[in-house]
């Protein structure tokens, strides 16, 4: 069984007295047990949320860090460090972060390593751009991203995120059928643990959309951006999630 994820990721997003409110107001909502739930706010807030979160079942976590331990990195911050500010899951290889600040799978897989080395789940996000899918490169690029990104990763504790570049933040959402394709090939790919591992769709998934791409076979979750920064819509995506994913 692979219990459904749904992940909010707040990028740049949230003042402290919004990340405090989302979880009062999210303590309002009814919020199905069989989900997992899951907000990476700006790092600097990660010791309010974790706070705010007041005993809710809300995993806190980080949308980046660094390789290293500590050191010479200025504006970086480690997964030692976010595991004792309360964080338990670090997001790596955002596509924001490959694009913006040229991150290679290589650096992905030595920054998934270093949250599951500090004790953090890693998920690792992976996704075509535009072009790439007009390109008909689509399972390509995802293969090739899936191999470098989770070089010497331990598979077993790895949550992917399957973000098509194109969904996100645009409105546009993939297809379920879209969708599906991608996360079936990437769970063929991924051997003897690919029936445990949790494959995350994120793009534009909204309180409309989730319940259709959430059922599909292979979608095990949502990583989610706009629609998570509002705790009655981040609510009603985890409510769309089937009460289990068969392994
Ligand atoms: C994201 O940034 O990971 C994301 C999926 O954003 P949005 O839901 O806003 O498209």
């Amino acid at each position: 069984m692979r219990r459904p994820f749904v992940c909010g990721n707040w990028k740049m997003n949230q003042s402290l007295t919004l990340t405090r409110d989302f979880f009062t107001a999210l303590g309002r909502e009814s919020v199905p047990s069989h989900v997992q739930l899951g907000i990476a706010p700006v790092a600097l807030h990660v010791t309010t949320a974790v706070a705010a979160t007041n005993d809710q079942t809300v995993e806190i976590g980080v949308q980046d860090c660094h390789a290293s331990e500590s050191g010479a990195h200025t504006g970086d911050l480690s997964a030692v460090m976010a595991r004792e500010s309360g964080a338990t899951f670090a997001i790596v290889g955002h596509s924001e972060r490959r694009q913006n600040h040229k991150e290679t799978s290589e650096v992905v897989a030595a920054k998934a390593r270093a949250a599951q080395a500090a004790g953090l789940t890693a998920i690792v996000c992976v996704g075509e751009t535009l072009a790439e899918r007009q390109a008909n490169q689509t399972l390509d690029i995802v293969s090739a991203q899936v191999n470098g990104s989770l070089d010497g990763v331990d598979r077993s504790q790895v949550v992917i995120a399957y973000e098509p570049v194109w969904a996100i933040g645009t409105g546009e959402v993939a297809t379920p059928e879209q969708a599906q394709e991608v996360h079936a090939a990437i769970r063929q790919q991924l051997g003897a643990d690919r029936a445990n591992i949790r494959i995350l769709y994120g793009g534009s998934v909204k309180p409309a959309n989730a319940s259709e791409l959430l059922s599909c076979e292979d979608i095990d979750g949502a990583l989610v951006g706009g629609a998570s920064l509002d705790a009655t819509s981040f609510a009603a995506i985890a409510r769309a999630a089937p009460a289990s994913a068969e392994a």
